[in-house]
C-alpha cells in the first residue's frame, strides 16, 4: 500500500516536468534534469499541474519530444484504465435522485455530445486520477456516514479487495517506472560526453537515483583538484549542493575551450 501511494505521488510530482519536457528538445545527459528548475530562466514556465487538461484531450501539433509525449500518454491511459477498474469494483451505484458526489469516478462515455460526460472524470487529468486511486487505495470513504436527516448514508466505496490492491501495485510502479525512465531520474549512471572535469580534464559521471538527489564524480581522483569532497570510493564528488558550481564552471570552459587547454 505504501509503495502504492509513494509511486502515485511521485507521478504527481513528475507531471510537470513531463509536460515540460514535451516541449523541450530531446535532452542530453548534461546537464541533469535534475537541476532543470535551477537553471531555468523565470517561473513563467512553471505549470500547475493540477489545472493542465489531460495529454489525451489535447491536441499536439508540433510536440518537441515524442518520445516523451508517448510515454505521458501511456502513463495517462494505465492510471486512467486503473481507476476504472477500481471504481467498476468498489464504487456503489449512486442513488436515484442523489446530488452529484464528487468523490466518484466518472466513467467515459464515448458517445455523449457533452464532453464532459465523454471523458467522464479522465478530463479531470492525471493529478486528480492519481489522487483518487490513492484514496481507493486507502479505504477513504468507505465508512457509513451520518446524514443530517440522522439515518446513516451508504458511503461511496467498499475497501478494495487484495487482489485489487496488488493491481493498483502494479500499475502505479509500470507508470512510475516509465515516467522515471523517460525523464532520465531513474537509477543509472552516464558519462557526461565531451565535457572534461574542468579543473583537471578527467571524465565526469553522472549518477541518477529516484530517491536521492543527482552527483557527479570525476575519473581522476584525489589528484583532481576540484574545490569538492571525495567521495567513498576517492573520487572529487559533486553533490546536490556543489552541482551549480560545476554547471557553472562547465559553461564558462565552454566558452573558453583555449584556457581549459592552457
Ligand atoms: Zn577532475
Amino acid at each position: 500500500m505504501h509503495e502504492t501511494v509513494a509511486a502515485l505521488r511521485t507521478i504527481r510530482e513528475q507531471w510537470g516536468e513531463l509536460l515540460l519536457a514535451i516541449e523541450t528538445p530531446p535532452a542530453d545527459v548534461w546537464p541533469p534534469r535534475q537541476l532543470a528548475h535551477t537553471m531555468r530562466a523565470v517561473d513563467d514556465e512553471q505549470l500547475v499541474v493540477e489545472e493542465r487538461a489531460p495529454l489525451v484531450l489535447r491536441e499536439h501539433p508540433a510536440p518537441l519530444n515524442l518520445a516523451v509525449l508517448d510515454a505521458g500518454l501511456a502513463v495517462e491511459r494505465l492510471v486512467f484504465s486503473l481507476a476504472d477498474t477500481l471504481a467498476a469494483a468498489v464504487q456503489h451505484e449512486a442513488r436515484t435522485g442523489a446530488p452529484r458526489d464528487p468523490r466518484r469516478w466518472e466513467f467515459a462515455d464515448p458517445g455523449a455530445v457533452d464532453i464532459r460526460r465523454a471523458h467522464g472524470s479522465r478530463a479531470h487529468g492525471l493529478h486528480y486520477a492519481c489522487v483518487w486511486v490513492e484514496g481507493r487505495v486507502l479505504d477513504e470513504d468507505t465508512e457509513a456516514e451520518a446524514q443530517l436527516d440522522g439515518a446513516p448514508a451508504a458511503p461511496p466505496f467498499a475497501p478494495l479487495p487484495p487482489h485489487l490492491l496488488h493491481e493498483a501495485r502494479r500499475t502505479a510502479r509500470i507508470a512510475e517506472g516509465r515516467l522515471l525512465r523517460t525523464l532520465g531520474l531513474d537509477q543509472r549512471t552516464m558519462l557526461v560526453p565531451d565535457r572534461p572535469c574542468p579543473w583537471c580534464g578527467g571524465e565526469l559521471t553522472l549518477h541518477t537515483d529516484p530517491d536521492e538527489a543527482p552527483r557527479v564524480t570525476c575519473s581522476t581522483g584525489e589528484d583532481c583538484t576540484a574545490p569538492v569532497p571525495l567521495d567513498g570510493r576517492g573520487r572529487r564528488m559533486w553533490g546536490w549542493v556543489d552541482l551549480v558550481g560545476l554547471v557553472g564552471a562547465l559553461a564558462a570552459a565552454e566558452a573558453e575551450p583555449l584556457s581549459a587547454t592552457a
